[in-house]
C-alpha cells in the first residue's frame, strides 16, 4: 500500500505516519526529516535547504524531486511507503504520478487530515521532539519530564527552529497558496481520503484505518 499523508503543517502528519508505518510495516519517508537530516550533516544541499525551512518557505522543486526519485528507489520501499510532507506543489504532484507510473504503483490513496489554523498554531507553538527516538510530544506530556517517557533518553527534547509563531503563520500562507492545490489533484483521481485531524490522536488513527479499509483490498494493505 503506497499512501500520502496530506495536510498542514502541525496537522498531525507525522505522528500519524509513525504509527501507520509500524501498522501496517512499510517505511514513513518524510522530506523534512530527510531535509533536516542533510542540514545536520551540513551537505550543500542541507546548508540550502536550512534556511528555506528556517524562514518557513518550500525548498525548490528540482531538488525535492531527485531525493523522492532517490529514496523510492530504495529496497525498503518496494512494498509501499507513507509518504509525509510530499507532494507540497502542483509541480511536485505531477512529477510523483509519473514516477508512480513509472513504478508501476497503482494502488495509492492521499489521507487528508483536516484542522483549523488556531489549533495549529496551538499544537505547533507546543510541540517538541525527542532528538534521539524522534517522537512528538505536546509540552503538556512532559512537563517536568528529564527523560524521554518512550527511549528514556535524558535532556532530548528539542523545539523546532520553524516553530514560532512568526514562521508558524509563513508556513501556514505557503500550504494555503502552494500546497492546499495539491488535493484536488487527487480528488480529481478518486483517490481521497478525508479525515478530521482534531480528534485524539487514537481516534484519527482509526478514522484513518477504517477510510483505508475501504478504499484497498486486504491484499493491498498488507501487501
Ligand atoms: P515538515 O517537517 O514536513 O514540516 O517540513 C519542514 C520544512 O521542510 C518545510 O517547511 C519546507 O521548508 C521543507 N520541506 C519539506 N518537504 C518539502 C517539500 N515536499 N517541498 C518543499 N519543501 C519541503
Amino acid at each position: 500500500m503506497y499512501l500520502i499523508l496530506f495536510g498542514a503543517p502541525g496537522v498531525g502528519k507525522g505522528t500519524q505516519a509513525k504509527i501507520l508505518s509500524q501498522k501496517f510495516s512499510i517505511p514513513h519517508i518524510s522530506t523534512g526529516d530527510i531535509l533536516r537530516e542533510a542540514s545536520k550533516n551540513g551537505t550543500p544541499m542541507g546548508l540550502e535547504a536550512k534556511k528555506i525551512m528556517n524562514a518557513g518557505q518550500l525548498v525548490p522543486d528540482e531538488i525535492m524531486v531527485e531525493i523522492i526519485r532517490e529514496t523510492l528507489a530504495e529496497e525498503r520501499c518496494k512494498n509501499g511507503f507513507i509518504l509525509d510532507g510530499y507532494p507540497r506543489t502542483t509541480a511536485q504532484a505531477e512529477s510523483l504520478n509519473r514516477l508512480f507510473k513509472k513504478l508501476n504503483i497503482s494502488d495509492y490513496a492521499l489521507v487528508c487530515l483536516n484542522a483549523n489554523d488556531d489549533e495549529i498554531v496551538k499544537r505547533l507553538t507546543a510541540r517538541r521532539t525527542c532528538k534521539s527516538c524522534g517522537t512528538i510530544f505536546s509540552l503538556s506530556e512532559i512537563e517536568n519530564a528529564v527523560n524521554c517517557p518512550v527511549c528514556k533518553a535524558e535532556n532530548s527534547f528539542y523545539q523546532r527552529k520553524d516553530d514560532s509563531e512568526e514562521v508558524i503563520r509563513t508556513r501556514l500562507e505557503v500550504f494555503q497558496s502552494s500546497t492546499k492545490p495539491v488535493k484536488n489533484f487527487y480528488k480529481n483521481e478518486n483517490k481521497l481520503i478525508e479525515i478530521n485531524g482534531l480528534n485524539s490522536i487514537e481516534d484519527v488513527t482509526n478514522e484513518i484505518i477504517i477510510g483505508l479499509e475501504k478504499t484497498f483490498s486486504k491484499k493491498e494493505l498488507f501487501h
